[in-house]
């Protein structure tokens, strides 16, 4: 059963989904468009396209899924909903308050409901990845990669922290990337102390840790890694500080595997960073998943319900951060099996000091 049939078999008579993001509508047609609307009831699968992309739409559709070209839009929503049997259309939550008031102008005389059950389930769905997801998300994982061992002999004293991202953006979009997964993360010195610092015009200096954070999109599907370097040497503070970091990350990935609870995974990395006197200093999570979306369920956090599964794509990515001195994070994403996880990282993580 394809995604799309499973929610028309799911749907009650006289309701429809009308699925209007872009980064659902691309999950369950399985074609990238900016703008369109998916119409699902009836037993029926609408995609409505406008003339950009009809055509490509048109031969990259497969049943159940039937293209429309957008012209009278309201028109062709209402004749179409009506044919259907529509008296409720339920849309993601995601969308602005504005797109909801056009929608319900749209469809006059229907119900028209951001639905919460709907946005969970069409996230539930995504966050369980076939074996051709994890396939792009690994390949975007190895342009990022690429570009990062390119850049290495490029960070020296007097670099600036923006010289770096930029040149980790270049080499992603040079190895392949389609696009960057995120706005990348490279900072220095105290700066690395913000777990999501704006690279500036700070210059490294010797004795500064360079964190850097950044992934690649390859078919949609985004990378997310991080990895730290020490600049000219690392006092025995930096080493204490990057050595509890790289053991809480491999506490949790030795533990991860379907069936653990997501806090149970952030615990596993937090409590060697708390036994090591820096809990204070982790302030965020421990992971989360990735797809199509940089940030996808499930979270690795001490406040989630959810259980890991396999086919999910998480990172793993504890950090301490020292106001006004340093910050240490490493991120890899793992692809959970049906045994524990996969790594699908390969880049050192031993302290390199460059
Ligand atoms: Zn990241
Ligand atoms: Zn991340």
């Amino acid at each position: 059963m394809t995604r799309i049939e499973s929610l028309l078999s799911s749907l009650q008579p006289g309701v429809g989904y009308l699925i209007v993001t872009p980064v659902n509508r691309r999950y369950l047609t399985g074609f990238p468009s900016s703008l369109g609307y998916l119409l699902l009831g009836g037993g029926e699968a609408l995609l409505f396209m406008d003339g950009r992309y009809f055509e490509a739409a048109s031969k990259a559709a497969a049943p159940p899924v039937s293209v429309v070209q957008t012209k009278q839009l309201s028109e062709q929503l209402a004749e179409a909903a009506g044919r259907m049997g529509l008296s409720t259309v339920f849309t993601e939550t995601e969308i602005t308050v504005r797109t909801l008031e056009e929608l319900r102008r749209l469809l006059p005389g229907r119900q028209v409901e951001a639905s919460q059950s709907l946005t969970d389930r069409l996230e539930d769905m995504r966050t369980v990845k076939t074996p051709d997801e994890a396939q792009f998300i690994q390949r975007a994982q190895g342009m990022a990669e690429a570009a990062f061992l390119d850049i290495l002999n490029m960070i020296r004293p007097g670099v600036a922290e923006a010289d770096i991202a930029l040149e980790l953006d270049y080499r992603m979009r040079k190895a392949g990337a389609e696009d960057l997964a995120f706005e990348t993360i490279a900072v220095a010195g105290a700066n690395a102390s913000l777990p999501h610092g704006v690279p500036g015009a700070y210059k490294v200096q010797a004795g500064d840790f360079v964190v850097m954070d950044f992934g690649a999109v390859c078919g949609g599907y985004r990378s997310d890694m991080t990895r730290t370097v020490a600049v000219g040497y690392a006092d025995e503070e930096m080493r204490r500080v990057y050595d509890t970091v790289l053991a809480a990350q491999e506490a949790a990935l030795a533990v991860l595997r379907p069936g653990l609870s997501c806090a149970e995974g952030d615990r596993a990395a937090r409590s060697v960073i708390e036994k090591a006197g820096y809990g204070d200093c982790f302030s965020h999570s421990t992971g989360h998943g990735v797809g199509l979306e940089i940030h996808e369920k499930p979270n690795l956090s001490g406040r989630s319900q959810a259980v890991l599964e396999a086919g999910q794509v998480v990172t793993v990515e504890p950090g301490i951060y020292l106001p006004g001195k340093c910050g240490v994070r490493i991120e890899d994403m793992v692809y959970l099996t049906a045994e524990g996880c996969e790594n699908l990282t390969k880049a050192p993580k031993e302290l390199l000091i460059v």
